[in-house]
């Protein structure tokens, strides 16, 4: 790893880059382009997080590879459903935070197969950087994923709900944030159907797969993993809705379409009422406040799981995983 501070407030930090490459980027007058697109990067992050000099802006070879060696925990892939992740913050252990990005978004390769910047992918960085910004300043101001008081509740079931519920309001929080300064892209009937679409795909295969194992909480990761995707995408279409207390009704293309009636229909109602609940116009939102909106969530979650085709029971006896449904288009 290598780190920089130049003239910017935000450390920089070339995670799995060859150590040639490292010195052509900032040595090398061919590289000016790559050099010039990360410093504003770290100046554009520098320039919205409340302390600058306790982030870093990490620029990953592998994001993947990146994310899980801070937390080697529980597995990460870059893939959800439909599209790609191209950003992920994470506070590190000695208190400082990491926003982390894929460097393979910052180039191209010239007829001469030379690293030039990608200038299409720099702006979606720098949309991604204003999202993951947020993200930064929740964590700065005590009021981030590590806030809603997961500790209080029982059972295994429960808790993963309310993880899933967590951290829809917490994308809903921060996309909203990132709209205020950036501007919105309301999502398309396209978009919906793409993310509804890789939902089914995915869920045929959880499903197909339980046929042969049994392998019921084999199922319940698969399911939660696939809807959790779902949610989250669903927090950035309220976020693009939302209004001050309120969240403006998708247009009917949308919630005309096969899909959106299949996998979601009335519960986008109990899922935008509580992504109300939770306040945007500021980031440092009390953790209490937090815990009840996210109870909330997970009642609404809850019930979009049941549309979908799962549900599950959680008491004293333990926790239960079913699949109720077996139809899962993607189309
Ligand atoms: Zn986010």
């Amino acid at each position: 790893m290598t780190s920089e501070a130049a003239d910017i407030a935000c450390a920089i930090d070339l995670d799995g880059w060859k150590p040639g490459l490292v010195q052509a980027l900032w040595n090398d007058p061919d590289m000016h382009g790559v050099r010039t697109a990360i410093r504003s990067l770290a100046s554009l992050l520098a320039s919205l997080v409340e302390r600058p000099e306790e982030v870093t802006l990490v620029v990953a070879i592998d994001l993947a590879e990146a994310v899980m060696r801070r937390d080697p925990s529980r597995p990460y892939t870059t893939d959800r459903g439909s599209g790609m992740v191209g950003g992920r913050t994470m506070q590190v252990d000695d208190g400082r935070i990491d926003v982390i990005f894929d460097a393979n978004w910052l180039v191209a390769l010239d007829e001469n197969r030379r690293l030039i910047p990608n200038q299409a992918g720099i702006a979606l960085m720098n949309r991604s950087i204003t999202h993951e910004a947020q993200h930064v300043i929740m964590a700065q101001c005590g009021s981030d994923l590590t806030a809603y008081g997961r500790s209080k509740i029982p059972g295994f079931m429960n808790v993963h709900m309310f993880d899933a519920a967590s951290n829809a309001l917490d994308e809903h929080r921060a996309e909203c944030g990132a709209i205020k300064l950036a501007g919105k892209k309301p999502p398309t009937r396209g978009d919906v159907e793409d993310v509804l679409g890789a939902l089914g795909g995915q869920l045929s295969v959880v499903d197909a797969a339980y046929r042969t194992s049994r392998n019921a909480p084999q199922l319940a990761y698969g399911a939660m993993d696939a809807c959790g995707s779902v949610w989250v995408a669903m927090a950035y279409w309220a976020a693009a809705h939302r209004t001050g207390d309120g969240i403006t009704p998708l247009p009917a293309e949308i919630t005309d379409s096969t899909l959106w009636h299949r996998y979601v229909g009335d519960t986008w109602d109990a899922i935008a009422s509580a992504m109300c609940l939770v306040p945007v116009s500021d980031l440092a939102t009390p953790p209490d406040v937090l815990h009840s909106v996210a109870l909330t969530m997970s009642a609404a979650l809850r019930e979009s799981l049941n549309t979908i085709g799962f549900h599950y029971t959680d008491d004293e006896t333990g926790s239960a995983f079913y699949v109720h449904r077996h139809d899962f288009p993607s189309a």
